[in-house]
């Protein structure tokens, strides 16, 4: 096997080891292949194996590989990465999802920007569960208004939250965090009541185990899959 083969083959039994432990369906937690700095060749390679949805943090560079594969039938490209203003059109042009919303500016112009023949960008909201210095995420207490505000946006579709946790070392302490992520998303999927609000997206490479066990409905694998950066 090669390495990008085998590397799927034990991610996806740890994903579904992480489903059987915690008692949910492995249907349940869908993987989003991270590729950044990763060439569009090994996104080929993956894709080949099955994977189809893809996530890029860098948006010229996800750019770039989308059109480099706009021959590969029923891609799915997520933006994960940080949102500035000027590169919002970019977005809205070339990708189905994004994760990292967390201010309704970015949300309006995603919105207004978003090309009439395209379908509506799914969208999930950003939220800084934990507090962490990068600054990065609405807060937990202004989600939801954030969340209202964006479901009246015409050209948008409000599928959950993102969350990118700092790193820590623990199990358990990876556990709490993911479950306070959870509890915010419960609230606002009972609050909402929408039918689309169906994505928790949280887990990375090293805490992937603890996100699904909180409840994450998407896990953002990159260093797992294709190698260290
Ligand atoms: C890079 C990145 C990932 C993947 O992280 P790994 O630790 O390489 O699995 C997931 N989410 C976001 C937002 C990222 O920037």
């Amino acid at each position: 096997m090669d390495r990008l083969t085998d590397a799927w083959q034990h991610l996806q039994d740890r994903i579904a080891a992480a489903c059987k432990a915690s008692g949910r369906a492995p249907a349940s937690v869908q993987l989003l292949a991270v590729s950044k700095t990763f060439p569009a060749e090994q996104v080929a390679a993956v894709a080949a194996l099955g994977q189809r949805d893809f996530g890029e943090n860098y948006v010229q560079e996800g750019v770039d590989k989308i059109a480099a594969l706009s021959h590969l039938p029923g891609m799915v490209w997520h933006c994960i990465g940080p949102l500035q203003s000027n590169k919002t059109r970019l977005v809205a042009e070339h990708f189905d999802w994004v994760h990292s919303v967390d201010r309704l500016k970015i949300a309006q112009r995603l919105s207004e920007q978003r090309p009439a023949h395209l379908p509506p960008m799914q969208v999930c909201l950003q939220v800084n569960i934990d507090g962490g210095p990068t600054k990065a995420g609405v807060t937990p207490a202004d989600a939801l208004a954030l969340a209202q505000a964006v479901l009246a946006l015409p050209r948008m579709v409000l599928r959950g939250l993102m969350t990118i946790p700092e790193p820590v070392v623990l199990f358990e302490a990876q556990l709490a965090v993911h479950q306070q992520a959870k509890h915010l998303f419960d609230e606002l999927q009972s609050a909402l009541a929408l039918p689309h609000f169906d994505t928790l997206s949280m887990g990375m490479s090293a805490d992937l185990e603890a996100a699904v066990q909180a409840g994450s409905t998407m896990v953002r694998v990159g260093t797992a899959l294709f190698g260290s950066r």
